[in-house]
Protein backbone atom coordinates (compact mmCIF):
# COMPACT_ATOMS: atom_id res chain seq x y z
CA UNK A 1 0.00 0.00 0.00
CA UNK A 2 2.63 2.70 -0.83
CA UNK A 3 1.61 6.20 -0.78
CA UNK A 4 2.61 8.08 -3.52
CA UNK A 5 3.78 11.08 -1.15
CA UNK A 6 7.58 11.44 -0.36
CA UNK A 7 7.37 13.38 2.67
CA UNK A 8 7.77 13.25 6.36
CA UNK A 9 4.29 12.90 8.27
CA UNK A 10 4.77 15.15 11.46
CA UNK A 11 3.12 13.45 14.26
CA UNK A 12 2.26 15.72 17.65
CA UNK A 13 2.26 12.67 20.38
CA UNK A 14 1.16 15.28 22.57
CA UNK A 15 -2.72 15.42 20.61
CA UNK A 16 -5.57 14.10 22.17
CA UNK A 17 -4.97 11.09 24.65
CA UNK A 18 -1.02 12.14 24.05
CA UNK A 19 0.08 8.08 25.33
CA UNK A 20 1.78 5.56 23.79
CA UNK A 21 -0.93 4.40 20.92
CA UNK A 22 -0.45 7.40 18.65
CA UNK A 23 3.36 5.86 18.46
CA UNK A 24 2.15 2.26 18.06
CA UNK A 25 -0.48 2.97 15.32
CA UNK A 26 2.48 5.88 13.85
CA UNK A 27 5.10 2.63 13.80
CA UNK A 28 2.29 0.33 12.02
CA UNK A 29 1.10 2.82 9.15
CA UNK A 30 4.27 3.66 8.18
CA UNK A 31 5.59 0.26 7.85
CA UNK A 32 2.39 -0.46 5.56
CA UNK A 33 2.69 2.84 3.92
CA UNK A 34 6.48 2.93 3.49
CA UNK A 35 6.24 6.79 4.64
CA UNK A 36 8.54 8.14 6.83
CA UNK A 37 7.43 9.98 10.51
CA UNK A 38 8.54 12.56 12.97
CA UNK A 39 6.64 12.04 16.13
CA UNK A 40 7.68 14.68 18.86
CA UNK A 41 6.01 15.25 22.24
CA UNK A 42 6.32 11.57 22.54
CA UNK A 43 3.85 10.47 25.63
CA UNK A 44 3.23 13.88 26.37
CA UNK A 45 0.11 13.53 28.52
CA UNK A 46 1.77 10.61 30.54
CA UNK A 47 3.24 11.28 33.78
CA UNK A 48 6.89 10.37 33.16
CA UNK A 49 6.53 11.57 29.07
CA UNK A 50 8.82 9.77 26.47
CA UNK A 51 9.41 6.05 25.78
CA UNK A 52 9.19 3.79 28.38
CA UNK A 53 10.74 0.05 28.37
CA UNK A 54 7.49 -1.57 26.72
CA UNK A 55 6.95 1.45 23.49
CA UNK A 56 10.85 0.91 23.17
CA UNK A 57 10.20 -2.69 22.49
CA UNK A 58 7.79 -1.52 19.95
CA UNK A 59 10.01 0.63 18.32
CA UNK A 60 12.82 -2.49 18.17
CA UNK A 61 9.93 -4.76 16.71
CA UNK A 62 9.10 -2.24 14.24
CA UNK A 63 12.51 -1.82 13.08
CA UNK A 64 12.89 -5.43 13.16
CA UNK A 65 9.79 -6.14 10.46
CA UNK A 66 11.33 -3.42 8.59
CA UNK A 67 14.34 -5.43 7.15
CA UNK A 68 16.35 -4.69 10.77
CA UNK A 69 18.40 -1.25 11.19
CA UNK A 70 20.55 -1.58 7.97
CA UNK A 71 17.23 -0.79 6.27
CA UNK A 72 14.69 0.87 8.97
CA UNK A 73 15.90 3.92 10.63
CA UNK A 74 14.46 5.10 14.28
CA UNK A 75 16.25 7.42 15.41
CA UNK A 76 16.38 10.56 17.78
CA UNK A 77 16.22 14.26 17.09
CA UNK A 78 20.23 14.66 17.38
CA UNK A 79 20.34 10.68 15.14
CA UNK A 80 21.24 8.78 17.92
CA UNK A 81 19.72 5.48 18.57
CA UNK A 82 16.57 5.73 20.60
CA UNK A 83 16.39 5.14 23.79
CA UNK A 84 14.38 5.17 27.35
CA UNK A 85 13.34 8.58 28.11
CA UNK A 86 13.59 10.00 24.12
CA UNK A 87 10.49 11.97 23.36
CA UNK A 88 11.35 12.77 19.85
CA UNK A 89 11.58 10.38 17.00
CA UNK A 90 12.32 9.91 13.57
CA UNK A 91 11.58 6.81 11.69
CA UNK A 92 12.10 5.88 8.18
CA UNK A 93 10.84 2.08 7.49
CA UNK A 94 11.82 -0.28 5.49
CA UNK A 95 9.94 -2.87 3.29
CA UNK A 96 7.98 -4.97 5.78
CA UNK A 97 9.68 -9.13 5.92
CA UNK A 98 7.59 -11.24 7.21
CA UNK A 99 9.08 -14.71 9.01
CA UNK A 100 10.07 -16.19 12.17
CA UNK A 101 10.72 -12.95 14.83
CA UNK A 102 10.96 -12.90 18.35
CA UNK A 103 10.44 -9.95 20.52
CA UNK A 104 11.17 -9.89 24.36
CA UNK A 105 10.00 -6.59 26.03
CA UNK A 106 12.82 -7.01 28.74
CA UNK A 107 9.98 -6.12 31.29
CA UNK A 108 6.72 -6.94 32.67
CA UNK A 109 5.23 -4.42 29.91
CA UNK A 110 2.82 -5.75 27.58
CA UNK A 111 4.03 -7.85 24.51
CA UNK A 112 0.66 -7.61 23.37
CA UNK A 113 1.18 -4.25 22.24
CA UNK A 114 4.24 -4.97 20.51
CA UNK A 115 2.37 -7.49 18.57
CA UNK A 116 -0.40 -5.05 18.26
CA UNK A 117 2.59 -2.92 16.62
CA UNK A 118 3.85 -5.74 13.77
CA UNK A 119 0.70 -7.19 13.59
CA UNK A 120 -1.28 -5.35 10.73
CA UNK A 121 2.45 -4.58 8.53
CA UNK A 122 3.13 -8.35 8.80
CA UNK A 123 -1.01 -9.73 7.65
CA UNK A 124 -0.47 -7.35 4.40
CA UNK A 125 3.35 -8.91 4.22
CA UNK A 126 2.29 -11.33 1.58
CA UNK A 127 3.83 -14.16 3.53
CA UNK A 128 2.75 -16.17 6.84
CA UNK A 129 5.19 -15.29 9.74
CA UNK A 130 5.46 -16.64 13.00
CA UNK A 131 6.55 -14.63 16.44
CA UNK A 132 7.71 -15.30 19.68
CA UNK A 133 6.28 -12.48 22.31
CA UNK A 134 8.11 -12.34 25.87
CA UNK A 135 6.40 -10.13 28.70
CA UNK A 136 3.32 -9.42 30.29
CA UNK A 137 0.28 -11.35 28.76
CA UNK A 138 -2.57 -10.17 30.90
CA UNK A 139 -1.77 -6.25 32.13
CA UNK A 140 -4.10 -3.40 33.31
CA UNK A 141 -4.40 -0.87 30.47
CA UNK A 142 -3.57 -3.58 27.74
CA UNK A 143 -5.58 -5.92 25.50
CA UNK A 144 -4.63 -9.64 27.15
CA UNK A 145 -3.96 -12.60 25.40
CA UNK A 146 -7.55 -13.43 25.70
CA UNK A 147 -8.63 -10.52 24.18
CA UNK A 148 -6.89 -10.38 21.10
CA UNK A 149 -7.20 -14.66 20.67
CA UNK A 150 -10.86 -14.12 21.03
CA UNK A 151 -10.74 -11.22 18.52
CA UNK A 152 -8.86 -13.10 16.06
CA UNK A 153 -11.72 -14.31 13.83
CA UNK A 154 -13.51 -10.98 13.49
CA UNK A 155 -11.12 -10.61 10.79
CA UNK A 156 -11.46 -13.54 8.82
CA UNK A 157 -14.73 -13.26 7.32
CA UNK A 158 -15.09 -16.95 8.33
CA UNK A 159 -12.27 -18.21 6.33
CA UNK A 160 -8.96 -19.27 8.08
CA UNK A 161 -8.34 -17.16 10.83
CA UNK A 162 -5.83 -13.93 10.04
CA UNK A 163 -3.33 -14.59 13.17
CA UNK A 164 -3.62 -17.93 15.95
CA UNK A 165 -2.85 -17.11 19.27
CA UNK A 166 -0.85 -19.92 21.84
CA UNK A 167 -0.23 -19.26 25.35
CA UNK A 168 2.38 -20.53 26.09
CA UNK A 169 3.33 -18.87 29.54
CA UNK A 170 1.16 -16.27 31.22
CA UNK A 171 2.99 -12.66 32.18
CA UNK A 172 1.38 -10.80 34.79
CA UNK A 173 2.89 -7.22 36.20
CA UNK A 174 5.79 -6.92 38.19
CA UNK A 175 7.28 -10.20 36.93
CA UNK A 176 6.59 -10.44 33.46
CA UNK A 177 7.86 -13.33 31.92
CA UNK A 178 4.76 -14.48 29.95
CA UNK A 179 5.21 -16.06 26.44
CA UNK A 180 2.93 -16.33 23.57
CA UNK A 181 3.17 -17.52 19.76
CA UNK A 182 1.47 -16.08 17.27
CA UNK A 183 0.80 -17.52 13.42
CA UNK A 184 0.04 -14.59 11.14
CA UNK A 185 -1.18 -15.94 7.80
CA UNK A 186 -2.01 -13.07 5.69
CA UNK A 187 -5.32 -13.68 3.90
CA UNK A 188 -5.00 -14.55 0.22
CA UNK A 189 -7.98 -12.79 -1.01
CA UNK A 190 -7.40 -9.54 1.33
CA UNK A 191 -8.71 -8.50 4.03
CA UNK A 192 -12.47 -8.56 4.74
CA UNK A 193 -14.88 -5.68 5.57
CA UNK A 194 -15.50 -5.03 9.58
CA UNK A 195 -18.97 -5.02 9.66
CA UNK A 196 -20.07 -4.79 13.79
CA UNK A 197 -23.10 -3.24 14.32
CA UNK A 198 -24.89 -6.33 16.46
CA UNK A 199 -24.18 -8.87 18.82
CA UNK A 200 -26.25 -11.84 18.04
CA UNK A 201 -27.42 -14.18 20.60
CA UNK A 202 -25.38 -14.77 23.41
CA UNK A 203 -24.21 -18.43 23.30
CA UNK A 204 -22.15 -18.46 25.95
CA UNK A 205 -20.62 -16.48 28.98
CA UNK A 206 -18.16 -17.21 31.67
CA UNK A 207 -15.05 -16.56 34.19
CA UNK A 208 -12.41 -17.20 34.60
CA UNK A 209 -9.75 -16.58 37.49
CA UNK A 210 -6.40 -16.78 36.57
CA UNK A 211 -4.05 -16.88 39.44
CA UNK A 212 -0.07 -17.92 40.52
CA UNK A 213 1.53 -17.57 43.57
CA UNK A 214 -1.33 -15.85 45.31
CA UNK A 215 -2.96 -16.30 49.13
CA UNK A 216 -5.48 -19.62 49.23
CA UNK A 217 -9.11 -18.78 49.05
CA UNK A 218 -8.70 -15.26 46.91
CA UNK A 219 -10.14 -17.19 43.31
CA UNK A 220 -12.79 -18.52 45.31
CA UNK A 221 -13.75 -15.28 46.60
CA UNK A 222 -13.62 -13.61 43.63
CA UNK A 223 -15.76 -16.08 41.78
CA UNK A 224 -18.14 -16.29 44.22
CA UNK A 225 -18.74 -12.57 44.30
CA UNK A 226 -18.79 -12.69 40.41
CA UNK A 227 -21.17 -15.59 40.60
CA UNK A 228 -23.84 -14.30 42.90
CA UNK A 229 -24.30 -10.88 41.29
CA UNK A 230 -24.25 -12.14 37.68
CA UNK A 231 -26.56 -15.43 38.97
CA UNK A 232 -24.12 -17.93 36.92
CA UNK A 233 -23.92 -21.75 37.43
CA UNK A 234 -20.66 -23.07 38.73
CA UNK A 235 -20.20 -24.47 35.43
CA UNK A 236 -19.70 -20.86 34.41
CA UNK A 237 -16.97 -19.70 37.11
CA UNK A 238 -13.73 -21.03 36.07
CA UNK A 239 -10.88 -21.37 38.51
CA UNK A 240 -7.77 -21.82 36.29
CA UNK A 241 -4.83 -22.06 38.64
CA UNK A 242 -1.58 -20.91 36.54
CA UNK A 243 2.11 -22.74 37.99
CA UNK A 244 3.70 -20.61 40.65
CA UNK A 245 6.57 -19.53 38.34
CA UNK A 246 3.90 -18.08 36.10
CA UNK A 247 3.21 -15.22 39.07
CA UNK A 248 2.88 -13.71 41.13
CA UNK A 249 -0.47 -12.31 38.99
CA UNK A 250 -4.39 -12.53 39.10
CA UNK A 251 -6.87 -11.40 36.46
CA UNK A 252 -9.80 -12.32 37.10
CA UNK A 253 -11.91 -12.31 33.50
CA UNK A 254 -15.35 -12.60 31.85
CA UNK A 255 -15.62 -14.05 27.97
CA UNK A 256 -19.40 -13.00 26.84
CA UNK A 257 -19.20 -14.92 23.33
CA UNK A 258 -22.31 -13.87 21.00
CA UNK A 259 -22.72 -14.60 17.59
CA UNK A 260 -20.89 -11.55 16.00
CA UNK A 261 -18.71 -10.57 18.64
CA UNK A 262 -16.75 -11.53 21.36
CA UNK A 263 -16.25 -9.24 24.62
CA UNK A 264 -13.34 -9.92 27.01
CA UNK A 265 -13.49 -7.92 30.49
CA UNK A 266 -10.54 -7.91 32.84
CA UNK A 267 -10.37 -6.81 36.45
CA UNK A 268 -6.33 -7.31 38.25
CA UNK A 269 -5.89 -8.26 41.74
CA UNK A 270 -3.42 -5.72 43.94
CA UNK A 271 -2.03 -5.47 46.91
CA UNK A 272 -4.38 -3.53 48.90
CA UNK A 273 -7.50 -4.20 47.16
CA UNK A 274 -10.14 -6.86 48.55
CA UNK A 275 -10.60 -10.04 46.14
CA UNK A 276 -14.84 -9.18 46.87
CA UNK A 277 -13.43 -4.99 45.49
CA UNK A 278 -11.67 -6.96 42.50
CA UNK A 279 -14.95 -8.84 41.75
CA UNK A 280 -17.19 -6.14 41.91
CA UNK A 281 -15.06 -3.81 39.66
CA UNK A 282 -15.55 -6.72 37.24
CA UNK A 283 -19.57 -7.03 37.92
CA UNK A 284 -19.86 -3.21 36.87
CA UNK A 285 -17.94 -3.43 33.61
CA UNK A 286 -20.14 -6.65 32.49
CA UNK A 287 -23.68 -4.94 33.84
CA UNK A 288 -22.85 -2.53 31.87
CA UNK A 289 -21.95 -4.06 28.33
CA UNK A 290 -24.76 -6.26 29.00
CA UNK A 291 -27.27 -3.18 29.32
CA UNK A 292 -26.71 -1.95 25.72
CA UNK A 293 -26.89 -3.27 22.36
CA UNK A 294 -24.35 -2.24 20.76
CA UNK A 295 -21.10 -4.87 20.18
CA UNK A 296 -18.27 -2.69 20.05
CA UNK A 297 -16.91 -2.18 23.83
CA UNK A 298 -14.72 0.76 24.22
CA UNK A 299 -11.41 -1.17 23.80
CA UNK A 300 -12.54 -3.37 20.72
CA UNK A 301 -13.25 0.27 19.24
CA UNK A 302 -9.59 0.69 19.62
CA UNK A 303 -8.30 -2.90 17.89
CA UNK A 304 -10.82 -2.10 15.07
CA UNK A 305 -10.06 0.98 13.82
CA UNK A 306 -6.38 0.08 11.48
CA UNK A 307 -7.94 -3.44 9.92
CA UNK A 308 -11.66 -1.26 9.26
CA UNK A 309 -9.45 1.32 7.34
CA UNK A 310 -7.00 -0.97 5.53
CA UNK A 311 -9.93 -3.25 4.72
CA UNK A 312 -12.01 0.29 3.21
CA UNK A 313 -8.72 1.06 1.15
CA UNK A 314 -8.73 -2.27 -0.35
CA UNK A 315 -13.06 -1.84 -1.53
CA UNK A 316 -14.19 -3.24 1.63
CA UNK A 317 -15.44 -0.32 3.47
CA UNK A 318 -17.20 -1.38 6.83
CA UNK A 319 -18.61 0.01 10.25
CA UNK A 320 -19.37 -0.76 13.56
CA UNK A 321 -21.09 -0.10 16.80
CA UNK A 322 -19.98 0.59 19.55
CA UNK A 323 -20.84 1.66 23.32
CA UNK A 324 -18.57 4.46 23.87
CA UNK A 325 -15.76 6.36 21.85
CA UNK A 326 -13.32 7.02 24.46
CA UNK A 327 -10.37 10.11 23.47
CA UNK A 328 -8.26 7.16 22.73
CA UNK A 329 -10.07 5.50 19.85
CA UNK A 330 -10.56 9.33 18.54
CA UNK A 331 -6.70 10.55 18.78
CA UNK A 332 -6.44 7.23 16.79
CA UNK A 333 -8.64 7.95 14.36
CA UNK A 334 -6.69 11.45 13.95
CA UNK A 335 -3.43 9.56 13.71
CA UNK A 336 -4.97 6.91 10.85
CA UNK A 337 -5.58 9.91 9.09
CA UNK A 338 -2.75 11.50 8.64
CA UNK A 339 -1.17 7.99 6.96
CA UNK A 340 -4.58 6.92 4.87
CA UNK A 341 -6.21 8.21 2.16
CA UNK A 342 -9.61 8.20 4.05
CA UNK A 343 -11.37 9.99 6.74
CA UNK A 344 -13.05 8.37 10.26
CA UNK A 345 -16.90 9.79 10.95
CA UNK A 346 -18.37 9.27 14.14
CA UNK A 347 -22.34 9.88 14.90
CA UNK A 348 -24.28 8.93 18.16
CA UNK A 349 -26.19 5.84 17.79
CA UNK A 350 -28.54 4.61 20.14
CA UNK A 351 -26.71 5.52 23.40
CA UNK A 352 -23.32 4.69 21.42
CA UNK A 353 -21.41 5.64 18.66
CA UNK A 354 -21.46 4.66 14.80
CA UNK A 355 -17.84 4.85 13.26
CA UNK A 356 -17.33 4.09 9.65
CA UNK A 357 -14.62 5.32 7.32
CA UNK A 358 -14.84 7.63 4.18
CA UNK A 359 -12.80 7.78 1.49
P1 LIG B 1 0.68 5.00 28.06
O1 LIG B 1 -0.79 5.29 28.18
O2 LIG B 1 1.40 4.97 29.35
O3 LIG B 1 1.36 5.75 27.01
P2 LIG B 1 0.27 2.70 26.56
O4 LIG B 1 1.38 2.59 25.61
O5 LIG B 1 -0.22 1.47 27.23
O6 LIG B 1 0.74 3.55 27.69
P3 LIG B 1 -2.31 3.68 25.66
O7 LIG B 1 -2.28 4.79 24.69
O8 LIG B 1 -3.02 3.92 26.95
O9 LIG B 1 -0.86 3.41 25.78
O10 LIG B 1 -2.91 2.33 24.97
C1 LIG B 1 -3.33 1.20 25.63
C2 LIG B 1 -3.95 0.16 24.68
O11 LIG B 1 -4.50 -0.90 25.45
C3 LIG B 1 -5.10 0.65 23.83
O12 LIG B 1 -5.09 -0.04 22.59
C4 LIG B 1 -6.34 0.24 24.64
O13 LIG B 1 -7.51 0.04 23.89
C5 LIG B 1 -5.88 -1.06 25.21
N1 LIG B 1 -6.56 -1.41 26.48
C6 LIG B 1 -6.49 -0.71 27.64
N2 LIG B 1 -7.26 -1.32 28.60
C7 LIG B 1 -7.80 -2.42 28.04
C8 LIG B 1 -8.67 -3.45 28.49
N3 LIG B 1 -9.15 -3.47 29.73
N4 LIG B 1 -9.03 -4.43 27.62
C9 LIG B 1 -8.56 -4.42 26.36
N5 LIG B 1 -7.74 -3.47 25.87
C10 LIG B 1 -7.35 -2.49 26.67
Amino acid sequence: MKNERDKTIEIDGSQGEGGGQILRTALALSLITGEAFSLNNIRAKRPKPGLMRQHLACVQAAVAVGGGAEHCKAVDVDGAAVQIGTRQLHFAPGAVRAGDLEFAVGSAGSCMLVLQTVLWPLVLAGQPSSLVLRGGTHNPMAPSATFLSRMAPFFSGGAQAVYTLDMVRHGFYPAGGGEVRVRIAPPPDGLSAIQMMERGALLEAWAECLHAGIPKGVANRELDVLGRALGWTDAQLRDRGLRSNEGPGNALQVILQFEHVAEVLTAFGEKGVSAEEVARQLVREVQSYLAHRAPVGEHLADQLMIPMALAALQGRAGQFWATSLSEHARTNARVIEQFLPLQFVTEPLDGGWLVRTET
